[in-house]
């Protein structure tokens, strides 16, 4: 369904860009591989993703915080297939605090590696995804870009950022082949929500039953974690033909909690 497109997903040695990785990978599209990780454990990865895909793959190590790395990314994107026509903005990092003690650096690294990230990433891709008539943008948001939860400011400003970014990205150029949307998760159970699991059973003293339970996944609904082969099956859908006129929007995949 995707061959002869090439992919870009930021973030994808973990969690759910890894899953969103395999699955265009599966659906016949070239990825460039993006994130943080141990070399022998990335060259392990990339094997992996390459027996697994029915196109190429590549990687690439850019820290997605810093313009300059965005760049060279999309830039080694375009040299190693030619183009990128599916770009999936995915890196994220997480920081809890009460808003008056945020540490200033800490606010700073969580809009840098993801909104400023996205708008980098973006800018550089849209002039050949116009020039081609085809693209499409995902961006992978959260319910905390519709919604708020205390004590994660620089989180949920930086996503409902990413939404306010996807929705004029979108207008720019809805005249065009290129679509750009976001994707928006309940509770995945992934690295980064693992830590938030231990973190929390620390302060509250709980077991880690009780923060799943009565924590984390108080507010969704369905009372069970988001699956990361669901989300990456909601952009594969995105980035194929029938979700053409699909552009701008900011879709829940998150057992209910944004209905409330
Ligand atoms: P994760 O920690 O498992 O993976 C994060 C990935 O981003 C890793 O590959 C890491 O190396 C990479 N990364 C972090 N900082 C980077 C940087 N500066 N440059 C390049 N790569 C960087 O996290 P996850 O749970 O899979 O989250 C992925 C995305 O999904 C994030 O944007 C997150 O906000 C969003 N999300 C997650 C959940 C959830 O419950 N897990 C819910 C909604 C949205």
């Amino acid at each position: 369904m995707l061959e002869n497109k090439s992919a870009i997903v930021t973030g994808s040695t973990s969690g759910i860009g890894l899953g969103i990785a395999r699955a265009l990978g599966r659906a016949g599209a070239n990825v460039m591989l993006n994130g943080f990780g141990e070399t022998t454990a990335l060259e392990r990865l990339c094997r992996e993703l390459a027996a697994g895909s029915r196109g190429r793959v590549a990687y690439h190590a850019a820290d997605v915080s810093r313009p300059a790395e965005v760049r060279a990314l999309v830039a080694a994107a375009e040299q190693a297939f030619g183009a990128v026509d599916l770009l999936v903005n995915n890196a994220g990092i997480q920081f809890v605090s009460p808003v008056e003690d945020f540490p200033e650096e800490r606010w700073t690294a969580v809009q840098d590696t993801i909104l400023n990230s996205s708008f980098h990433a973006i800018r550089a891709v849209l002039p050949g995804m116009k020039r081609r008539n085809w693209g499409r943008i995902v961006n992978v948001v959260s319910v905390h870009g519709l919604v708020a939860s205390p004590f994660k400011a620089a989180y949920i400003a930086a996503k409902h950022g990413q939404i306010g970014l996807t929705r004029t990205v979108a207008l720019e150029v809805a005249e065009t082949g290129v679509t750009c949307n976001a994707v928006c998760p309940g509770y995945v159970l992934t690295p980064l929500v693992e830590g938030q699991i231990e973190s929390q059973a620390k302060v509250h003293n709980l077991s880690r039953e009780r923060v799943i339970r009565d924590v984390l996944l108080a507010a969704q609904p369905s009372k069970r974690f988001v699956e990361i082969d669901e989300v990456a099956a909601l952009v594969v859908f995105l980035c194929g033909d029938a979700a053409k006129s699909i552009t701008g929007a900011a879709i829940p995949i998150d057992g209910g909690w944004t209905a409330r």
